[in-house]
């Protein structure tokens, strides 16, 4: 039956999706229900929650802020939150990452991102436009972000308006040298602008995971052929992968870095696209069609720079990196009780997110078991939206040992029920 809700909500088919759950609070890891019910929240509300609903510093900054200035046009004006944080993001991000650029969302963050790289070229006179990708990539749902991810049902119907892009295998355990090859002949091949890639872990496209070696290789002939390397750190950021970024992990700097998600704890949109300063000087110029001619409406909104700002404060200020230890360390032997379980495979973790693959039916992100699993989990009063076949949790960090036992033990009895 059609709900009579005007609501038309994203990746929901609303004609086989059970009505939306109406959320009226919500409180560390949990979510409470209009009518009273407590859900756990295990995937952090899309990625973006990590010290919990509602952290009382975040709150507080957002409420301060608020009374003092809500929202200026940034462009030929600026505001002490916007400043204050580009000078913390340049400080704890990798070194030379010394330029911030303000947008709204991940997707935004990343279209950003292939303006610079294309502006970078063309004010340098260099005719390089192309972009590498790997395979399964997710990279957001704006046309430039489709464009550069996996191409499949998400994006059929808007083809005609996506560009091409070199796409390279993804490096699967024990072929990763073929991702290297490729990345080595399409760089030779010339034309190349930049490669784009998430770090350690493709999130959407089924929390496929690959080794800091791969990603230190990939940057490295990225950099002998003067290719720019974007990481999409819109997921992995912010202590996901058990680092504060990803790219620590293979002690690389890109050129290019986004980063939304976690930035305000995940209490308001904003994203930032941060460069070198190559980048930003190759737009330097008294010329004025050298201008990097982007902008959101709500570019740096005091509001949401001042819950980042609270956000990076609380990792100055509590535990955070021993509450991601701890988590990893709880999914890790959680995990174990499903490595040799025939109903799984492909059990797998990175830091806070852990990830398995039930083997029934068919794979990938239409499998039919989806939406099931999916009910399942919310009947026992879980927020587990599986990709497909691939079931993952990724938390906040604040989850207790009680409430991943909750989880997991749920997955357990769900696979019971598959028999
Ligand atoms: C979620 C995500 C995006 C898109 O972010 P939005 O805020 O949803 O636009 C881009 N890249 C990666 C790696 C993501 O996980």
């Amino acid at each position: 039956m059609k709900s009579t809700s005007p609501v038309w909500h994203p990746f929901t088919q609303h004609a086989v999706q059970p009505e939306a759950t109406l959320i009226a609070r919500g409180e560390g890891a949990w979510l409470e229900t209009a009518d009273g019910r407590r859900i756990f929240d295990a995937i952090s509300s899309w990625w973006v929650v990590t010290h919990g609903h509602r952290h009382p510093h975040i709150v507080r900054a957002i409420k301060d802020q608020a009374d003092r200035l809500d929202q200026v046009i940034f462009a030929g004006f600026t505001h002490a939150p916007a400043e204050q944080l580009a000078r913390r993001l340049v400080a704890i991000t990798p070194p030379e990452l010394d330029y911030v650029f303000f947008s709204d969302s991940g997707s935004t963050s990343v279209e950003v991102a292939l303006k610079m790289a294309l502006g970078f070229w063309r004010h340098r006179g260099e005719n390089r436009s192309r972009i590498l990708a790997l395979q399964d990539a997710y990279h957001g749902d704006t046309i430039g972000g489709m464009s550069v991810g996996e191409r499949g049902v998400f994006n059929a119907p808007y083809d005609p308006l996506l560009f091409q892009v070199d796409r390279l295998p993804f490096p699967s355990a024990d072929h990763e040298q073929a991702t290297l090859d490729a990345l080595q002949t399409a760089c030779r091949n010339g034309g190349v602008a930049a490669l784009i890639a998430e770090p350690l872990i493709l999130g959407a496209g089924g929390m496929l995971i690959y080794p800091p070696w791969v990603l230190a290789e990939m940057k490295r002939i990225c950099q002998a052929h003067g290719v720019l390397f974007i990481a999409d750190e819109v997921m992995t950021g912010w202590g996901r992968t058990g680092t504060l970024f990803a790219c620590e992990q293979a002690g690389i700097t890109p050129d290019i870095a986004c980063y939304s998600k976690g930035l305000t704890g995940g209490s308001l949109p904003l994203a930032v696209t941060l460069c070198r300063a190559d980048i930003f000087d190759a737009h330097y110029s008294t010329d004025r069609t050298r201008t990097f001619f982007h902008s959101s409406s709500y570019t740096a909104n005091p509001i949401a720079c001042a819950a980042a700002l609270a956000n990076l404060e609380i990792w100055d200020t509590e535990p955070v990196m021993e509450r991601i230890t701890r988590l990893a360390s709880w999914h890790a032997t959680r995990l174990d009780r499903f490595r040799d379980d025939r109903r799984f495979k492909n059990v797998r973790q990175i830091g806070t997110i852990a990830a398995l693959d039930v083997v029934a039916g068919d794979a990938g992100y239409m499998a039919n078991i989806g939406p099931s699993l999916h009910q399942s989990f919310r009947e026992r009063g879980l927020l587990v939206r599986p990709l497909g076949n691939t079931i993952y949790l990724m938390p906040p960090y604040c989850s207790s040992e009680a409430d991943l036992d909750l989880v997991y033990d749920a997955i357990g009895e769900i696979a019971d029920g598959i028999g």
